[in-house]
C-alpha cells in the first residue's frame, strides 16, 4: 500500500485521529463492537471502527433533531452555499479520497476518482436546485382566494448504503437533502467504513467553519443491527436505502409498518440487446466494460446480453477475444482494467453462480476461477468469465455481484428480446444496440424495456446525475439525484388563502349560522 500512498491518502482524510474512538462524527463517543476494515487490493488491515452502540446511536439522535430546528429556517440558497463550500473541499480532496476508495473497496483509482467527481457533480447541481425548490400555484374556485403549495423540509433523514458506491450515494442523498433543509445520519457498509468516516470528516469539517450544528451530518457505523436502529425510528420519516433486494424488503416493511417513507435502490440484473442492426465494435466496448468493469460489482453491471442469432457467432467471437485481453490486479495500478471483488465470501458466491450455470445446462465459454500467487495474495481475484445461457435459469434470474456475463440468443423480431429482457424481476438499467430507428423506439416506448434506465447505443452501466437514477420492480422504485428526485426530501403542503371577509365553502356548500 506505501507504494501507492495509501497513508498521505489517509493522512489527508484526518483517518488516524477520528480512528481513536470516535465513529460518530458528533463527539468522541463510540462505545459498541469493533470492525476490521481488511483492503481487497492486498489482504491487509487498515483500520478499526468502533461501531455504534444503542446509547451513541441516541445521542446522535440528539444532535441531529436538535440540528434541524436550525438548519431547517435557514434560507434554501444559504444551505446551498455551505452544499458548494462542501463539493470545493471535495475538489481539493479529491485524489486522497479516490485513493480511499479504491483500497478500502477495489474499485480502479480511475473509478475512485470518477465517484467523487460524481460527489462534486451532484453539489453543483444541488446548489442551484437550492433557488429551485418550486411548488406550484392554482386557481381556487373559491372568490377571492388563493391556494398554492410549498415544499417544507422533513426532519432527519436516515441513510444506508452498499459498499460498491461507498462515498457517492451517500452524497447523492445529503446534497439533496441539505439543500431541502434537512439533516443526515447515515450508516455506511460495514465493509467500507473507512469511506464513511473520511466523507464524514469532510463534510464536518465544513459545516466547523461556518460555525453550523455538527449534528447536521451525522455517521453511524455497524451492520444491520445498526441499520435497523433507523429503520424502526419514529423519528426518522425518511430513510434512503441503498443494498441488496433481501436487504430493501426487509427495510421497506420495518419502515412501513411505522409508516415512514423509503427510497429504495436495489439490485439490478441489467441487459444490452444487440439487434442485426447494431454496430458490433460498440457493443463490444460497452458490453466489457459493462460486465467486467468495478469487477462486475456495480448496480448497472452488464449481466445479460441478449444477441439476435444472426450475429450471435460474430458478437461471441469478438467478446471472447477482447476478455483476452483483460489485465487482472491490484487497481491502485493504471494497467489493470480488473480489480479484486469486496471479500473471499464473494468470491464464493462468484464460483457457485459459475458452477451453478453448468449444473443448469449451460456452458462456459471464457473460463473463471480464482487467482493465485503473487499480487494476489487477498484471494479476492477472480476472472472475468461467460456463459451460454437461458433467461430461465435460475442462476441467470438471479444478480451474481461477479463479472459473470451471460449470454442469451433471440430470434425474429426485436419484440422477442424486449420480453427477455423484461423477463427478470428487477428492473435497474437496460440498453439496446442498434441503428434501426424502429427498434430503438419500439425499446423506448411504453410496450418497451421495463427499467428505471433505458439506453440506446450505450451500455447499462453508469449514469450522470442530471437524470433521475433508479429502478423499478424489485429495484425497489426509488429515484435519486437529478431531475425531481428532490421531492422526496422534501414534505408537501397546500395552502389556501381567503383575502375576503367571507366564508364561502368549496363545493358550494351552505352553512348559515
Ligand atoms: P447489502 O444489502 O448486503 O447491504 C447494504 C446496506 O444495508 C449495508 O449498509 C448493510 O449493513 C445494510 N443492511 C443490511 N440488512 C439490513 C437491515 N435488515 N436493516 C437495515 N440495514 C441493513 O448490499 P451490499 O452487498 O453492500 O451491496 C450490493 C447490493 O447493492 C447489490 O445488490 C447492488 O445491486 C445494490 N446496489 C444498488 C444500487 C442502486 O442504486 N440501485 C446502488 C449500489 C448498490
Amino acid at each position: 500500500a506505501k507504494q501507492f500512498g495509501i497513508d498521505d491518502a489517509l493522512t489527508a482524510l484526518g483517518i488516524k485521529e477520528i480512528n481513536n474512538g470516535s465513529s460518530t462524527g458528533v463527539e468522541n463517543f463510540a462505545s459498541g463492537s469493533e470492525i476490521a476494515s481488511y483492503s481487497p487490493v492486498d489482504g491487509s488491515l487498515i483500520a478499526k471502527v468502533t461501531s455504534t452502540s444503542k446509547e451513541d446511536y441516541e445521542k446522535v439522535m440528539e444532535k441531529a433533531t436538535e440540528a434541524f430546528k436550525f438548519w431547517r429556517k435557514m434560507p434554501a440558497p444559504q444551505r446551498g452555499e455551505i452544499v458548494r463550500q462542501f463539493g470545493n473541499r471535495l475538489r481539493e480532496l479529491k485524489e486522497p479520497l479516490g485513493k480511499l476508495v479504491s483500497y478500502e473497496m477495489g474499485k480502479s483509482y480511475q473509478e475512485g476518482l470518477g465517484e467523487v467527481q460524481e460527489m462534486i457533480d451532484i453539489c453543483d447541481f444541488a446548489v442551484g436546485l437550492s433557488r429551485q425548490l418550486h411548488g406550484l400555484t392554482m386557481h381556487s374556485e373559491r372568490p377571492g382566494h388563493r391556494m398554492y403549495e410549498q415544499y417544507h423540509a422533513l426532519g432527519v433523514v436516515g441513510i444506508i448504503s452498499a459498499f460498491n458506491f461507498p462515498v457517492a450515494v451517500w452524497s447523492w442523498n445529503t446534497a439533496l437533502a441539505w439543500v431541502c433543509g434537512d439533516v443526515c445520519v447515515w450508516k455506511p457498509s460495514e465493509k467500507t467504513p473507512l469511506c464513511g468516516i473520511a466523507c464524514q470528516n469532510i463534510a464536518a469539517s465544513v459545516f466547523k467553519e461556518n460555525k453550523l450544528p455538527e449534528g447536521i451530518s451525522c455517521l453511524i457505523n455497524g451492520d444491520y443491527k445498526v441499520g435497523e436502529l433507523m429503520t424502526q425510528d419514529q423519528r426518522i420519516p425518511l430513510v434512503s436505502a441503498t443494498g441488496s433486494i433481501r436487504m430493501g424488503k426487509i427495510v421497506a416493511q420495518a419502515v412501513a409498518a411505522r409508516l415512514g417513507k423509503s427510497l429504495l435502490e436495489l439490485g439490478g440484473n441489467n441487459a444490452i440487446i444487440v439487434t442485426p442492426d447494431a454496430d458490433i465494435k460498440m457493443t463490444v466496448i460497452g458490453a466489457v466494460f459493462g460486465a467486467v468493469g468495478t469487477a462486475g460489482q456495480r448496480c448497472t453491471s452488464t449481466r445479460r446480453l441478449i444477441i439476435h442469432e444472426s450475429i450471435y457467432d460474430t458478437v461471441k467471437d469478438a467478446l471472447v477475444s477482447a476478455y483476452k485481453q483483460l489485465r487482472i490486479g491490484n487497481p491502485l495500478d493504471e494497467n489493470n482494467h480488473v480489480g479484486p471483488l469486496i471479500d473471499t465470501d464473494a468470491v464464493a458466491l462468484y464460483s457457485k453462480a459459475l458452477d451453478k450455470v453448468v449444473q443448469e445446462g449451460g456452458k462456459v465459454i471464457v473460463e473463471g476461477g480464482v487467482l493465485e500467487g503473487k499480487g494476489y495474495e487477498s484471494g479476492c481475484y477472480v476472472r472475468p468469465a461467460i456463459a451460454e445461457a437461458k433467461n430461465d435459469f435460475e442462476i441467470v434470474q438471479h444478480e451474481t455481484f461477479a463479472p459473470v456475463l451471460y449470454l442469451l440468443k433471440y430470434n425474429g423480431d426485436v419484440e422477442n428480446a424486449i420480453a427477455l429482457q423484461n423477463g427478470v424481476v428487477q428492473g435497474l438499467s437496460s440498453a439496446i444496440m442498434t441503428n434501426n430507428l424502429r427498434e430503438a423506439e419500439k425499446f423506448l416506448s411504453v410496450a418497451g424495456s421495463d427499467c428505471g434506465i433505458a439506453n440506446v447505443n450505450i451500455g447499462t452501466s453508469g449514469a450522470e446525475i442530471g437524470g433521475a437514477f433508479g429502478g423499478e420492480k424489485e429495484t425497489g422504485g426509488g429515484r435519486e439525484s437529478g431531475s425531481d428526485a428532490w421531492k422526496i426530501y422534501m414534505r408537501r403542503q397546500t395552502n389556501t388563502i381567503n383575502y375576503t371577509t367571507e366564508l364561502p365553502l368549496a363545493q358550494g356548500i351552505k352553512f348559515d349560522l
